[in-house]
């Protein structure tokens, strides 16, 4: 009887354990380089990374090394400048300091107010005369912007012309007429103006008014 050419079953079975064992191992060595590879490109992801985190630090640093610069430059010509209106300021001071005072300023400004209010008189004195000449016309009578706008009648001596304070002018007489209690109600817009009853006359008056009427 010849011996049988196949394994015996048990040996099959063994070779099949071995077989799957070199699987598992050939796998788990595939993994391992796939970690491997990831680790790596990690890595380089790092270094690269951090590569970039210094360039930006190096250029941070070197932005705010000029930024300092630009600041002590600033300063440098704030004061250079500061210095130099200082100095501008003495001079000038010096100047005055030391010029001679003119002592007729006070005369030249006294003559120019002279001149000013005497041709501010020859001003007025033409217009009354181009008023008179009105008056003249209106048969003798006041005319109306002459009288108070209330009563009516002529602003003079006695009633002179009171502004109120919404700006509206009427005669010392209706003012007090319109006082009540501690204050002038206007006729016209009903605006009230503060004034005690004896300080009437105290209220401020319409001089241009007054100039070409009283
Ligand atoms: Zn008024
Ligand atoms: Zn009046």
């Amino acid at each position: 009887m010849a011996p049988s050419k196949k394994m015996p079953a048990k040996q099959t079975k063994k070779q099949d354990a071995l077989n799957k064992e070199a699987f598992k191992l050939i796998a788990k060595l595939e993994k391992a380089k796939a970690e491997i590879a990831r680790g790596k490109a990690e890595e380089a992801m790092l270094v690269g990374e951090h590569e970039s985190k210094k360039a930006a630090y190096a250029r941070e640093a070197e932005r705010m090394d000029k930024q300092k610069e630009a600041h002590r430059e600033e300063h440098k010509n704030k004061m250079k400048k500061l210095r130099e209106e200082t100095a501008k300021a003495k001079k000038k001071l010096d100047h005055v300091r030391f010029q001679p005072v003119e002592d007729n300023v006070e005369l030249k400004l006294e003559k120019e107010k002279t001149n000013m209010s005497q041709q501010k008189g020859r001003m007025i004195a033409a217009e009354r005369k181009l008023i008179e000449e009105d008056v003249r016309k209106n048969g003798g009578e006041p005319l109306d912007w002459q009288r108070c706008q209330i009563c009516t009648e002529p602003f003079d001596q006695d009633r002179k012309p009171k502004v109120l304070k919404c700006s509206h002018t009427f005669c010392s007489h209706c003012c007090k007429r319109f006082h009540k209690n501690v204050a002038i109600s206007c006729p016209i817009d009903r605006i009230t103006t503060t004034v005690r009853l004896r300080a009437i006359d105290s209220l401020p008056e319409n001089l241009a008014l007054s100039d070409l009427c009283l």
